[in-house]
């Protein structure tokens, strides 16, 4: 999330490594509202630069969510620990499409499902939506 003007090379570069989807809960520009954003993974404000290796596209709802987060407290151990960060994790290692619903597959999957509200009532039932008419990308 941020103000910082990005170039419209490096925007096209983010939009078709991620093919379109929101890297956090890959759900395709096309079948949304408002268009997708370019994250900064790392926030500007802790230092993160404007450049491929710090940018994510990010759904609206994901990045209203996340802001300039970097951590969250997971629930059940207490514990400080990174969000998802999709330039260095492998989204399939920490998460798993089980019905509609994102299951977190290690620490990281809890405090990022948590954080930016992926299992949210409305997101869930828009992920059933989704699936039901084959619209959302294989997991
Ligand atoms: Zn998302």
């Amino acid at each position: 999330m941020s103000t910082t003007y990005i170039p419209a090379e490096l925007r096209r570069l983010v939009y078709e490594r991620a093919r379109g989807r929101c890297e956090y809960c890959l759900i395709p520009e096309t079948v949304v509202l408002v268009s997708h954003q370019v994250d900064h993974i790392i926030a500007e404000k802790h230092g993160g630069l404007t450049e491929a290796d710090n940018l994510a596209l990010s759904g609206a709802v994901c990045n209203k969510h996340k802001g300039i987060d970097l951590a969250s407290i997971d629930p059940d151990t207490g514990q400080i620990v990174a969000l998802y960060h999709p330039r260095r994790d492998k989204w399939s290692e920490h998460f798993r499409l089980t019905g509609a619903k994102l299951m977190p597959l290690t620490p990281i999957g809890p405090v990022t499902v948590k954080l930016l509200q992926l299992n949210r009532a409305e997101r869930v039932e828009e992920r059933q939506l989704l699936i039901a008419a084959k619209l959302l990308p294989v997991y």
